[in-house]
């Protein structure tokens, strides 16, 4: 049995990616960056548990992936790693970041064999280029490159980071803390990837699958006297708008169902519940703007939808032209991609009553082409 848990810190913002899918979505395959990271150190090396530190909105659909242990991300690296190691049962840990995607089992080989030389297994790369402190030329063999994945002692970490100082790596607290470090050889596949372009030079990473992904919605909202109609985010001119928690946009609410059906990613009131007071009233081109987002993050573009207004009134054909032109950009897509139609229920039920409108949508997404661009 092993005596080693598996720490990998997934809950990053990306903030250096500049491109709208978060680095730890992007997709290998069909599998995100942090669950092949994870497939592939696990498939080196036995562990006795594997824990993966996610965002906390994350979560749900990290679970719907996987059987790993998940844990919820703090504000900061060193708040996410001690949220993990109140879970660890194991007299040695060892803590990676995602971003290190193709580490080679020599180095966690390394680490292994020389877990009991100190609290913390280091690897370490020395530096080829020239460094000047100041004026001063520094001499470069006295100069170590500190990288991840680190083995530590259990105890001795968790002692380390029961402290407001931020460290920045495992060891620096340890350390501080009283305890030893002891250095190995690194590698430069462990170097740490903080820009896209790092990540299309690591060999390990194949591209993402070339598939898409189709997803339907529907919605019917009632019609209610004085209120503004909305309708694939155009004003109608009518006496009524519809009856709804937000502005009724039945449009919006069935196409972004049929966005979050393509990707997986559960319902609209999943992602906007209606007793929340926040989306009282609220323009639902929020609510798609919010959907689209998330959907980028998560890995997908989104390739082409498909809206049938089922209405006896109002007359849509007037105003379907301005609601490809104001949805279409909001999804990052060329309007040309976008079709919205009409039809009436030829006097037939509520809908030929004129009670109210129903709303079909289909919406097709594939993943981004994080190798391409
Ligand atoms: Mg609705």
């Amino acid at each position: 049995m092993s005596d080693l848990t598996l720490i990998l810190l997934a809950a990053g913002n990306s903030s250096r990616f500049k491109v709208p899918v978060k680095k730890q979505w992007l997709r290998i395959g069909h599998d995100p960056l942090w669950l092949f990271v994870t497939n592939r150190i696990t498939k080196m090396v036995s562990f006795a548990n594997v824990i993966v530190v996610a965002h906390p909105e994350e979560l749900p659909f990290m679970r719907s992936m996987c059987d790993i242990t998940l844990v919820a991300g703090g504000s900061t690296r060193q708040d996410s790693l001690r949220n993990a190691l109140s879970q660890v049962d194991t007299p040695y840990v060892l803590v990676s970041d995602i971003a290190r995607a193709c580490i080679d089992s020599t180095v966690l080989t390394r680490l292994i064999t020389a877990r009991e030389l100190a609290d913390c297994i280091v690897p370490t790369l020395g530096v080829n280029d020239t460094i000047v402190y100041g004026d001063d030329t520094i001499v470069r063999e006295s100069i170590k490159r500190i990288q991840t994945p680190q083995l530590s002692r259990t105890t001795i970490l968790r002692l380390a980071l029961d402290t407001t100082q931020e460290y920045t790596d495992e060891s620096s607290a340890i350390v501080a803390h009283g305890g030893t470090r002891h250095y190995v050889e690194g590698d430069i596949r462990a170097d740490k990837i903080t820009r896209i372009d790092d990540l299309r030079a690591l060999e390990c990473l194949g591209s993402p699958a070339a598939m898409t992904f189709t997803g339907n919605g529907f919605d019917v909202h009632p019609f209610e006297e004085g209120k503004q109609m909305v309708l694939g985010g155009v004003e109608i001119e009518s006496s009524y708008g519809f009856k709804a928690h937000s502005d009724g946009d039945v449009a919006i609410h069935a196409l972004i169902d049929a966005l979050l059906g393509a990707a997986c990613m559960g319902d609209i009131g999943m992602l906007f519940p209606d007793t929340d007071e926040d989306y009282k009233n609220i323009d639902s081109k929020v609510l798609l703007t919010r959907c689209v987002e998330k959907i980028h993050a998560f890995g997908f573009v989104i390739a082409h939808a498909d809206i049938t207004v089922i209405a006896q009134v109002p007359k849509i054909g007037p105003y379907k032209e301005q609601m490809r032109k104001t949805l279409a950009p909001l999804m990052g897509l060329s309007p040309s991609r976008l079709n919205i139609k009409a039809t009436t229920t030829e006097h037939l039920g509520f809908i030929g009553r004129k009670e109210g409108v129903g709303v079909m949508a289909t919406a097709s997404l594939h993943y981004f082409d994080w190798i391409n661009g």
